[in-house]
């Protein structure tokens, strides 16, 4: 059964032999302020740089997960108040993390077609942070990297926070254009759960030592202080950390991968568009994501594909929250094949 579903998604097909040498390397038991640890961390940092183009001045730190980043932004990086552009359920989320903290923390809503109106937005004196989910997975929209630089050229004083968490790895993102940038390695990274990833600018870091928020065992400036030395606040997840190196070392530049996934995405777009009983979520290209595909449809051809992909042994993503009975998703992720893909659009095509 190969899954389609966009995270937990499929994992890259050499990862047995990624555990195997993991066990037999015996990082699986190397103390996390060793030199073991450090040369890994190091290097992962390096291979972010030269596969995924994060520039030089940026740094990498591990997290738990995309979740977790979003209560460190507001924890350890927000002074005043975070403002929130976003269309659906992971945007809702972080707003709501981030208002629990932060209680004057703000959104704008916008619907999944919609591209942000950048000259009529009005973001006020009193949010020092933007947070804009730029791959929103639970409608399969997203932000473009121009809607991006154009929010940026607006608001030069604040901070912009992204989520890339179904992006990154599949994507290639100006990381210049932002200040904050996470993910989790079980999208694009086509990896086991279990290890979020925040990038940070100097402008960020800057901030968090700015504010000074210390105590809790995930404060900013306390992982930071680690970071410094490639060493982590905790015990981390170092087989998730050995699994991110081999990914990033077999992986090909950014851009190809990107080109690749744009290529797909486009042939399936056409599948789906001559499709009777379906119709994409997005049909506003410029707001239609790249690496998660939304379908719609009546909730029995939902229910009725669903049950007739898993006799062909694939399985398809559900809907996501009030989406979830009248449509389903594909993942347009790195790990799953051309070929695999090919069998996806061929199937779907008798619909
Ligand atoms: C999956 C996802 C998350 C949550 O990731 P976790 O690793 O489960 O915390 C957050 N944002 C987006 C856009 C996602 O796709």
């Amino acid at each position: 059964m190969i899954t389609f579903a966009a995270g937990p998604s499929k994992v890259f097909d050499a990862l047995p032999f990624y555990l195997q040498d993991a066990y037999q390397e015996g990082i699986l038991s190397a103390n996390h302020r060793s030199s073991v640890f450090m040369n890994l961390y190091q290097e992962v940092e390096e291979l972010m740089r030269k596969k995924l183009h994060m520039p030089e001045d940026y740094k990498l730190l591990f997290t738990s997960s995309a979740t977790e980043n979003w209560e460190i932004i507001s924890q350890s990086i927000v002074e005043k108040a975070s403002f929130h552009i976003y269309s659906g359920s992971f945007g809702k989320k972080w707003f709501d993390f981030a208002s629990h903290i932060l209680p004057s923390s703000s959104g704008l809503k916008i619907q999944a077609n919609e591209v942000i109106n950048v000259p009529a937005l009005q973001i006020g004196e009193e949010f020092d942070l933007i947070a804009i989910t730029q791959n929103e997975t639970s409608n399969a929209s997203q932000v473009t990297m121009r809607t991006l630089e154009a929010i940026k050229d607006k608001f030069p004083e604040k901070l912009i926070a992204v989520d890339t968490t179904s992006s990154m790895a599949g994507i290639e993102l100006d990381f210049e254009l932002a200040d904050i940038w996470y993910a989790s390695v079980q999208k694009c990274f086509g990896l086991p759960a279990g290890l979020g990833i925040l990038i940070l600018s100097p402008r960020a870091i800057e901030k968090t030592v700015q504010k000074g928020e210390r105590g809790r065992y995930n404060s900013l400036n306390f992982m930071l202080d680690n970071a410094a030395g490639y060493q982590t606040h905790y015990t981390p997840n170092v087989l998730g950390i050995y699994l991110l190196k081999r990914v990033l070392k077999d992986i090909e530049e950014v851009q190809h991968i990107d080109a690749n996934l744009r290529e797909r995405m486009r042939k399936l777009e056409t599948c789906i568009a001559h499709t009777k009983a379906f119709r994409m979520l997005v049909d506003n290209e410029e707001a239609r994501s790249t690496t998660v595909m939304g379908v719609a449809g009546s909730e029995e051809m939902i229910a009725s594909v669903k049950k007739a992909a898993e006799k062909e042994g694939m399985q398809l993503g559900g809907g996501y929250g009030p989406l979830k009975a009248t449509s389903f998703r594909i993942a347009n992720f790195p790990a799953i094949t051309n070929q695999e893909m090919d069998v996806l659009i061929e199937f779907l095509s008798q619909y």
